[in-house]
C-alpha cells in the first residue's frame, strides 16, 4: 500500500487537488477535518466535543483524529493505498502515524507539501468562506489564530520529514488551479 501525505497550510489547495490524485492513483481520499465536520453533522459525541474547538480554529485531541485514521485503514480495502488530508497536523500526530503504518509492515511513500504565503491563506480562507460556508472560515480572528497554529504545531513537521528524507514540496502559488494540479500530479508520478 502506498501512504502519501498531502501537506500545507491552511486553504493551501489540498482539498481541491486530493481528489485527482487519489482518482489516477487509486488512492482513497481521507480528510481527517471532512471527517470531523460529518460528525459534527451528524451529531455525534465526537462532533459535539470538536465543534466548540474547530469553531474557535484549535486543533482537536491527537488521540481524536489518530483514532480516526486507525480506524480508516482498517475498514478500507479495495484501494492501492491512502491519502492523507489535514493529518498529521502536529509532532506527535506524525510520531503515531509512523507507528500506525509499521505496524501494518509497510512505510510512508512520502508527503506531498503545497505551499503558499501567509497573506493568500487569508485570501483563499475568505473566499471559500463565501463559497462553502464553514463557520471556521468566517471570522477573521479564527483565521489568524489557524496560521498561527499552522506556524507554531504544524510547520514543524516539514523538518521532521525532511530528516526522514520523505518531504518534497510544490508551489500552491502563483499559478492556476490546473497549473498547480499539474505541478502536484507531476511530483506524486516521481515518488
Ligand atoms: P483547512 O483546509 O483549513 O486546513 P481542515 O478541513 O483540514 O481545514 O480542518 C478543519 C479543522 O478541523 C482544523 O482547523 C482543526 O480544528 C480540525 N482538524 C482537522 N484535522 C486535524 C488534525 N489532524 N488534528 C487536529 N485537528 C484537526
Amino acid at each position: 500500500m502506498k501512504y502519501y501525505i498531502l501537506f500545507g497550510p491552511p486553504g493551501a489547495g489540498k482539498g481541491t487537488h486530493a481528489g485527482a490524485i487519489a482518482e489516477k492513483h487509486n488512492l482513497k481520499h481521507i480528510s481527517t477535518g471532512e471527517l470531523l465536520r460529518a460528525e459534527i453533522a451528524a451529531g455525534t459525541e465526537l462532533g459535539s466535543k470538536a465543534k466548540a474547538i474547530i469553531a474557535a480554529g484549535g486543533l482537536v485531541p491527537d488521540e481524536v483524529v489518530e483514532g480516526m485514521i486507525e480506524n480508516a485503514f482498517n475498514t478500507i480495502s479495495g484501494v492501492d493505498g491512502f491519502l492523507l488530508d489535514g493529518f498529521p497536523r502536529t509532532l506527535p500526530q506524525a510520531d503515531a502515524l509512523g507507528k500506525i503504518i509499521a505496524a501494518r509492515g509497510e512505510e510512508l511513500t512520502g508527503v506531498v507539501s503545497i505551499m503558499i504565503p501567509d497573506e493568500v491563506i487569508r485570501e483563499r480562507i475568505a473566499h471559500r468562506a463565501s463559497v462553502e460556508g464553514r463557520a471556521d472560515d468566517a471570522s477573521d480572528a479564527v483565521i489568524s489564530h489557524r496560521i498561527d497554529t499552522y506556524h507554531a504545531q504544524t510547520e514543524p513537521l516539514i523538518d521532521y520529514y525532511k530528516a526522514a528524507g520523505k518531504y518534497h514540496e510544490v508551489c500552491g502559488y502563483p499559478g492556476s488551479i490546473e497549473e498547480v494540479r499539474d505541478r502536484v500530479l507531476a511530483l506524486v508520478d516521481e515518488l
